[in-house]
């Protein structure tokens, strides 16, 4: 068979998340929260459930969770996008990516992607005929030079994708950055696809920089975000995409013919949660709470660690410890020492090997302490 994508295998999360099994040990490799989620906002999904709302939602979304999704951007961002054609409720934020690119990218279109980057961008990119071309970063800070990503862009480039907070390196975007992404988007028709999944998980007084906090970008952008993330609910597959309404109606007929609709009593549920703002608001001191646990307990280690700013990852950097290759090190650590982890070359197109593992901490504190114990001992 003459495969599509033949340089892609089974998702390193799966993978890691197989063996943490098989060798019975902690698993911090995949990015999934091991809390539950509120019961009010479960007791809602039962309610509606019961109340007999079990058949298709509106192809778009719940009416009443796209409200609540344009009310907490407007609240938190001033930017106003209409419920009715500019947010479509998807199954989940790979959903939204894959439905965005897909409904944009031609044959011989070029993505500028920015490694390590999350695995979902550049395969969906390839099936849809287009080139993805990298921009690397690198550790520790993984800092973007604007000036280099304008040489990358040709008449061919239809997108560039960013994330922040960013999976895997927990590293935020800052309002310069938009600026400049601004400044480098002004002369050419190029739309940003804004992944903006761990939007509710920031830390230390950092802000948020959403591409909707700017009009110059969000007039040209798709925003994903998840509320699997923002709710520890990864396991309901529910996100939404927001964007204009002429990128949202090309959107709109992807995704129509990939999923459809989504599950509707847990759509009803969300916008009912959305409404009191207190439920993502503080979700951000939760987590952070949860690094410090992690980052605290670590210390005396020989891990080097450069403080995750969003998301529930943090990396830890293992020169110390030994030369072995990440994917090789992170295999080792969780057959022999019981803690999986996620080896951060697999982000990148060309493997670097700048000896970085990824940790997701959002798990109870006492499954971080147990963890943190046995890395000490490395
Ligand atoms: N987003 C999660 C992570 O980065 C994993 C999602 C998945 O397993 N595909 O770990």
């Amino acid at each position: 068979l003459s495969s599509k994508l033949p340089k892609v295998s089974t998702t390193i999360f799966t993978v890691m998340s197989q063996l943490a099994k098989e060798h019975n040990a902690i698993n911090l490799s995949q990015g999934f929260p091991d809390f539950p989620v509120a019961e009010s906002l479960v007791d809602k999904v039962y309610e509606y459930m019961k109340k007999g709302f079990n058949q298709y939602a509106p192809m778009q979304g719940e009416m009443a969770l796209r409200e609540a999704v344009a009310e907490k951007m407007e609240n938190m961002y001033s930017q106003p996008y209409n419920p009715d054609t500019e947010i479509t409720i998807t199954a989940g934020g790979t959903q939204a990516i894959f439905s965005a690119i897909t409904a944009l990218i031609k044959e011989e279109d070029e993505v500028i992607i920015f490694t390590p980057a999350y695995d979902c961008y550049a395969p969906t990119v390839e099936l849809s005929g287009g080139k993805a071309i990298y921009f690397p970063l690198r550790a520790p800070n993984y800092d973007i030079d604007w000036n280099e990503v304008k040489k990358l862009i040709t008449r061919r480039t239809r997108m560039i994708i960013i994330n922040t907070p960013h999976n895997p390196t927990g590293q935020v975007l800052s309002a310069g950055d938009m600026q400049q992404l601004e400044r480098i988007t002004k002369d050419n028709e190029i739309v940003i696809l804004s992944d903006e999944v761990y939007e509710h998980i920031i830390f230390d007084g950092y802000e948020h920089q959403s591409v909707a906090r700017y009009p110059k970008l969000a007039e040209r952008s798709f925003i994903v975000g998840s509320f699997g993330k923002t709710f520890h609910a990864t396991g309901w597959k529910v996100g939404y995409c927001a964007a204009p309404e002429n990128l949202m109606k090309e959107f709109r007929k992807v995704h129509q013919y990939n999923v459809f609709a989504v599950n509707r009593p847990v759509q009803l549920a969300l916008a009912d949660h959305l409404k009191d703002p207190s439920n993502y608001l503080e979700v951000s001191e939760m987590y952070q709470e949860k690094r410090n646990v992690f980052v605290s307990s670590l210390k005396g280690s020989r891990f080097k660690i450069n403080r995750s700013a969003g998301t529930y990852f943090q990396l830890l950097d293992y020169s110390e410890i030994t030369d072995e290759k990440d994917t090789d090190f992170s295999v080792r650590l969780t057959k022999e020492h019981g803690v999986a982890s996620i080896p951060v070359s697999v982000f990148y197109n060309n493997p670097v090997h700048d000896n970085m593992l990824r940790f997701c901490f959002a798990k109870e504190e006492e499954t971080l302490k147990r963890a943190a114990e046995i890395l000490v001992k490395l």
